[in-house]
């Protein structure tokens, strides 16, 4: 059932793109437009990165009329790889691994997983997902599928654009000190190694919780091909399961990471 709605959904998505690209659409073709929930926090200069990282810098080349009467407006952009909603690609936490270029575009694009940690996580604020969690949660939803993105929970998404909160801490230079929700080391195994899932995606600032010092969970995901999605946004419009996610990094050649346009795409009814 879930195969042949993810299947009708894909469909939908290719029609789709074939009447975009070829003049006028049949009516007989276009069936239906899936709901889309973005799943990106914009970026501006009060986005939140890493500490001790560059954080987002926007600035002015030309906004207004030209002396010969048009309209011109652009901008210069800089920042680190790691802040927004961004992505982490296999060459970030394991050597000789892919960089943002290298990763297969299969892999940017997958049926979608949500597990939901918020409760533990309201009582223990450096929660991390564990291996148990994931197989309650297919106990009751059903099992991952290969090539899933999975994304976790921990409704953090309440705090951001409040660095004290977010981060639990404000300090701009010193990351010693971080405290929120990430994933344990059995739960990264158990996705990579026997689910062999596509992606996995967090909507706190790291994979690893804040106190982390070994970065496990990255290491782990990595190191088998997995990049992560951090900072991801609006996890709470999803269901568990029977969407699409199309995650979508700009392409830095070499680079470790990248921001990361993140799109679920939801059965329109
Ligand atoms: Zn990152």
């Amino acid at each position: 059932m879930l195969r042949c709605s993810l299947f009708l959904l894909s469909l939908s998505i290719l029609l789709f793109v074939a009447c975009g690209s070829g003049g006028q659409p049949e009516a007989e073709t276009f069936t239906e437009v899936p709901r889309i929930v973005d799943l990106s926090y914009s970026f501006e200069e009060t986005t939140l990165y890493w500490p001790n990282n560059k954080p987002f810098q926007h600035d002015e080349v030309a906004y207004g009329r030209t002396e010969a009467g048009y309209w011109y407006a652009s901008f210069n952009f800089a920042a680190s790889e790691h802040g927004g909603t961004h992505l982490d690609a296999p060459v970030h936490f394991a050597e000789g691994k892919q960089s943002v270029e290298q990763i297969p575009i299969e892999r940017h694009i997958g049926p979608g997983i949500k597990i939901s940690i918020a409760e533990q996580v309201s009582r223990d604020r450096d929660y991390r997902l564990t291996a148990a969690d994931i197989l309650a949660w297919e106990e009751r939803a059903g099992r991952i599928p290969t090539g899933a993105i999975v994304l976790v929970q921990t409704g953090w998404g309440q705090y951001w654009g409040n660095r004290a909160e977010y981060l639990g801490s404000e300090k701009q230079d010193d990351a010693s000190d971080l405290h929120f929700p990430g994933i344990a080391a059995d739960a990264a195994e158990l996705l990579a190694g026997q689910r062999e899932v596509a992606m996995v995606g967090i909507d706190t600032a790291s994979l690893d919780h804040g106190p982390s010092r070994d970065f496990i969970a990255h290491r782990i995901l990595n190191g088998a091909d997995i990049p992560g999605l951090e900072n991801v946004a609006n996890l709470e419009q999803l269901p568990e399961r029977g969407f699409l996610v199309v995650a979508l990094p700009m392409k830095i050649a070499g680079g470790s990471g990248a921001p990361c346009r993140v799109v679920a795409l939801l059965d329109a009814h």
